[in-house]
């Protein structure tokens, strides 16, 4: 993994930085790299309550802001950013507002890599918007100043559209990390985990393979 100066990460949700990023996160900390994450909303909307539940819809944001909390520190993550943002709706937002966010942000902290969603291949609208403004954010700059943009991408078409990811990730290394960064999600991922236990203890191939990969596809600007 290539050494940077300062890493952004942008994601509308807690826990979306667990599953496809984490342990390419952890890996830059292990470098000494700086890590900014600055996510958009508590999640406050989301379904999921715990199971069985240990929560309320009213409780909800209190006990994710917590969970994201827990993550950034199992990720050795010493900036982040909660925006503030109301879950669900970010493609409403004023795209010149959320453009100046992301900005201001790049301003502040000159990134040389900035991670977020693939606008269009993200599956969620909260996270297809986030990744836009990140594009605006960033073309906005001359071309000799722009970080470089890895993007995730999980549509069913992604590979399709898109082609291969032409950056992969090998986060074995801290892929205890990793887990202890999804696991924080409590609210979002025991029961996932439950059923994943077994074949985590199994050393799955398939399970493994996918914990252990963290794919990107590098934003190509005009
Ligand atoms: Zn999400």
């Amino acid at each position: 993994m290539r050494k940077e100066r300062h890493v952004l990460v942008v994601f509308p949700h807690p826990d979306d930085e667990a599953f496809g990023v984490s342990g390419t996160i952890a890996t830059h900390v292990k470098n000494g790299t700086p890590v900014t994450y600055a996510c958009l909303t508590l999640g406050e909307m989301g379904r999921n309550m715990g199971n069985p539940p240990f929560t309320n819809r009213e409780n909800l944001p209190k006990i994710r802001k917590k969970e994201l909390m827990e993550a950034a520190q199992a990720l050795g993550i010493q900036d982040l950013r909660m925006l503030g943002f109301r879950d669900k709706t970010i493609e409403f937002e004023d795209e010149e507002k959320m453009t100046n966010t992301i900005t201001a942000l790049i301003v502040e902290l000159n990134p040389s890599l900035i991670i977020s969603f693939y606008p269009g291949y993200s599956v969620h609208p909260d996270h297809d918007a986030t990744g836009a403004a990140v594009v605006r954010a960033v073309a906005k700059l001359p071309a000799a100043a722009r970080p470089t943009l890895h993007c995730v991408a999980f549509s069913n078409d992604c590979v399709e559209k898109l082609g291969e990811a032409d950056i992969i990730h090998d986060i074995t290394q801290v892929n205890d990390i990793k887990l202890a960064a999804i696991k924080a999600h409590r609210s979002q991922t025991e029961q996932m985990f439950a059923g994943m236990e077994e074949k985590l203890k199994n050393q799955d191939p398939e399970v493994m393979a996918r914990l252990n990969n963290e794919r990107f596809w590098t934003y190509k600007f005009e």
